[in-house]
C-alpha cells in the first residue's frame, strides 16, 4: 500500500489528456490533489485501483479524468459506469464529471436514482449516455429492464463504497458487478476499508494498487464549529442577530431552496445587511459577479444553495452558517470547508431544530471536532453593540474629518436654544438611530415562523428521490401558516401562546384543534384565541396561567389522531385587538 506524500505535481505531469486539463483549468483545478497525484497515473495505466480517503480529498476527479481520458466518444454506448450511495452524491459526481468533460466533444453523463420517473432517465441513456452514474437500486432496475447494457463498459467505479456498505447496498453491487465485462477496470473509492469492503476489493479487483491518503485529523481544526438551537425564535431574526453581533469579512449562509435564498436575502438586505442570493436560475456571468462583490467586500453576505456554493474558493469567507442543514451529512463537512482556506480562522454556527440534534454526532465525527452549543446574542447585547458601533463611527468622523464649522453651528445652536451640547448631541442620535433603534426590542411579528418550517418533506422527498422536488421548486404554496382569527376572541383575556405538535400534515384545521381543546376541558370557545397552523405543529393563544390540572389534561388531547403534546411557547402570536364578544365566566373544568 502506498501513502500520500507531499510532493507537489502538476495535472500536465500526470498525463492526462489536453481536453480534460483545459477543462480543470477553467475550473480552478491548478494542483492535483494527493489522492489524485496518486491514483490518475496507474488508473490511465488500466490498472484496478483501490483508494481510501476521506471526504473533500477530490475523488471524483481521481477516478473521472482517468476514466473519461479512456471514453471514445464517436461510440455511443455506456463506456463507464459510476456507483454512488445517494441520489445527491450521484447527481454531485454526474456534474463534476459533465464539468471535466466539458470540451469532449459529443460525450453525454445520465444520472439514474431512485424516485424520479423512469422516462428522463430511459431518454438519457438511449441518447448515447457514455456516462452512466446511479445509485445501485435503480441501476439495477434499468439492467433488469435492459434498458442498461453494459458490454462496452470499460471503467467502473464505486464512490463511497464504505457508505453504500452501511446502507445495506453491498448485495446490490456484487449483483451489478457480476453483470460487467471480466475486463472492466475498477476503482474502488472509500474513505474506511472494513473487511466486507475488502471482500469487495478482493472479489472484483484484479491485482489492485492500495492508494491511501491518510486521514488529517486536524485538518478542520481552524474552524470553529458552533450549534445554535432553534428555539424562542425564528432562523430569519437568528440569522438577523448573528449577522449583526458576529464580526465577519464574509458570510456564506446555506439555505435549501432557490426561493429560500431569494427569501433570506431580501430580507437581510431589508434590514441593511448587504446580502445577495446565488442560485441556479442565474446564469454563470450572474453568479461570478455576485461571487465577485463578496470577493472584493461590496457584499458581506452570500445566501446559497449547495448547488452553486460548491467549490466556491474566496479566502475572506470567514463565517458559514447553515441556516438550513443539508440532507447528507458530507455535505456538512463540504459546506464549513468553505471557510477556515488556507488555514485562515473560520467558523460555522448551524441552526439545528432539537430533533435534528443528533446530526451532531455526526458532524463531530466526519470532522474530528467538537460542535459547540452557540447561544444567540440577546437583543440587549444588540443594542450595546450598536451603540460601540455609533460610537466608533463617530470617532471616526472625529478622526478624519474636519468639523470645526460644525463645532461653531453647534454652540451657535446651544447658546439660542438655551439647551447643553450633550442635549443637542442626544437629539441627533435620536434621530440617526430610529432606522436602527440603539435600543430595539424583541421583534413579536409570528408571521416570521411560517418561514421557520419544519424539514418537513426531507425524508418524504428524500424518498421520492425528485430532485426537482427536492425543494429546488418543490416547496411554494404550501409552506404558510393557516390562521384562524376568531371572531369570537376575547379582548379582556391575558393570552399565553402554546405549541401542539400537530399541524397541517396531519390533516389539521382550526375548527379540528378549537374543537378539541373545548371539549376535552370544557372551556368555551371564546377563550381560544388565535391559532396559527404550520405544516407539523401549531400555535394557538390560551389564556395565561391555565391551572396544572386542565394543562395535563390538555397533554393528552388528540387531533387528527396526532398526540398535540401542549407546551408553552416563547414565541408570541400578535395580539389583535379585536372586539369584545360575550362575558361569559372563564370556566375551567
Ligand atoms: P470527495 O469525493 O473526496 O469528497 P470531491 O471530489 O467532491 O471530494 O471534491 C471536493 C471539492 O474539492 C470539490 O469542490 C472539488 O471541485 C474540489 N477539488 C477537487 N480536486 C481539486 C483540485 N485538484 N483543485 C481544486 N479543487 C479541487
Ligand atoms: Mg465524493
Amino acid at each position: 500500500m502506498t501513502e500520500s506524500n507531499n510532493a507537489p505535481v502538476s495535472f500536465d505531469a500526470l498525463g492526462l489528456p489536453e481536453v480534460l486539463s483545459t477543462a480543470l483549468k477553467a475550473m480552478g483545478f491548478e494542483n492535483p490533489t494527493p489522492i489524485q497525484a496518486m491514483t490518475i497515473p496507474p488508473l490511465l495505466e488500466g490498472r484496478d485501483v483501490l483508494g481510501e480517503a476521506q471526504t473533500g480529498t477530490g475523488k471524483t476527479a481521481a477516478f473521472g479524468l482517468p476514466a473519461l481520458a479512456s471514453i471514445d466518444t464517436s461510440i455511443r454506448k455506456p463506456q463507464m459506469l459510476v456507483i454512488a450511495p445517494t441520489r445527491e452524491l450521484a447527481i454531485q459526481v454526474a456534474e463534476a464529471i459533465e464539468q471535466f468533460a466539458k470540451n469532449m466533444k459529443g460525450l453525454r453523463v445520465a444520472t439514474v436514482y431512485g424516485g424520479q420517473s423512469y422516462g428522463p432517465q430511459f431518454a438519457q441513456i438511449e441518447r448515447g449516455a457514455q456516462v452512466i452514474v446511479g445509485t445501485p437500486g435503480r441501476m439495477m432496475d434499468h439492467l433488469r429492464r435492459k434498458s442498461l447494457k453494459l458490454e462496452n463498459v470499460k471503467f467502473c467505479a464505486l464512490d463511497e463504497a464504505d457508505e453504500m456498505l452501511n446502507m445495506g447496498f453491498l448485495e446490490d453491487i456484487e449483483w451489478i458487478l457480476d453483470h460487467l465485462n471480466d475486463e472492466t477496470q475498477m476503482a474502488l473509492f472509500s474513505a474506511t476499508m472494513p473487511p466486507q469492503i475488502r471482500k469487495i476489493a478482493n472479489r472484483f479487483l484484479k491485482d489492485p494498487e492500495h492508494l491511501r491518503v491518510a486521514p488529517v485529523k486536524q485538518v478542520k481544526a481552524n474552524i470553529t464549529q458552533l450549534a445554535w438551537k432553534v428555539s424562542g425564535l425564528n432562523k430569519k431574526t437568528a440569522l438577523e442577530r448573528v449577522s449583526e453581533v458576529i464580526e465577519y469579512k464574509a458570510m456564506i449562509v446555506f439555505v435549501r431552496t432557490r426561493n429560500d435564498t431569494v427569501e433570506v436575502a431580501e430580507h437581510l438586505e431589508s434590514k441593511g445587511f448587504a446580502a445577495a442570493a446565488i442560485n441556479g436560475e442565474m446564469n454563470q456571468a450572474q453568479r461570478e459577479r455576485t461571487v465577485d462583490q463578496l470577493r472584493n467586500g461590496t457584499l458581506k453576505i452570500l445566501v446559497a444553495t449547495d448547488v452553486v456554493a460548491r467549490g466556491l474558493d474566496i479566502p475572506s469567507i470567514d463565517l458559514v452558517v447553515n441556516y438550513d442543514l443539508p440532507d447528507d451529512n458530507e455535505v456538512y463537512v463540504h459546506r464549513i470547508g468553505r471557510t477556515g482556506r488556507a488555514g485562515r480562522e473560520g467558523t460555522s454556527i448551524s441552526f439545528i431544530r432539537p430533533r435534528e440534534m443528533y446530526r451532531v454526532r455526526h458532524y463531530e465525527r466526519l470532522t474530528s471536532g467538537r460542535v459547540e452549543d452557540y447561544e444567540l446574542p440577546t437583543i440587549q447585547e444588540i443594542g450595546k453593540s450598536r451603540i460601540e458601533r455609533t460610537k466608533q463611527e463617530l470617532l471616526d468622523i472625529l478622526a478624519n474629518n474636519d468639523i470645526a464649522e460644525m463645532m461653531k453651528v453647534v454652540e451657535t445652536m446651544a447658546e439660542e436654544s438655551e439647551m447643553s451640547t450633550e442635549h443637542l448631541a442626544a437629539a441627533l442620535l435620536f434621530n440617526k438611530q430610529l432606522k436602527q433603534p440603539l435600543f430595539p426590542k424583541e421583534d413579536p411579528k409570528p408571521r416570521r415562523e411560517a418561514r421557520d418550517r419544519d424539514d418537513r418533506g426531507n425524508r418524504r422527498d428524500a424518498r421520492r428521490g425528485d430532485r426537482d422536488n427536492r425543494g429546488e421548486r418543490g416547496d411554494r404554496g404550501d409552506r404558510g401558516e393557516r390562521q384562524r382569527k376568531p371572531k369570537t376572541t376575547r379582548s379582556d383575556v391575558d393570552w399565553q401562546t402554546y405549541r401542539l405538535e400537530v399541524g397541517k400534515e396531519h390533516g389539521a384545521k382550526p375548527g379540528d384543534i378549537v374543537g378539541a381543546i373545548a371539549n376535552e376541558i370544557s372551556l368555551d370557545s371564546s377563550y381560544i384565541g388565535q391559532i396559527n397552523l404550520f405544516d407539523r405543529h401549531s400555535f394557538v393563544q390560551l389564556p395565561k396561567n391555565m391551572p396544572t390540572n386542565v394543562y395535563k389534561k390538555l397533554k393528552g388531547v388528540r387531533v387528527r389522531r396526532q398526540a398535540i403534546d401542549i407546551s408553552l411557547s416563547e414565541a408570541p402570536i400578535a395580539t389583535q385587538k379585536r372586539k369584545p364578544r360575550g362575558d361569559k365566566q372563564r370556566r375551567y373544568n
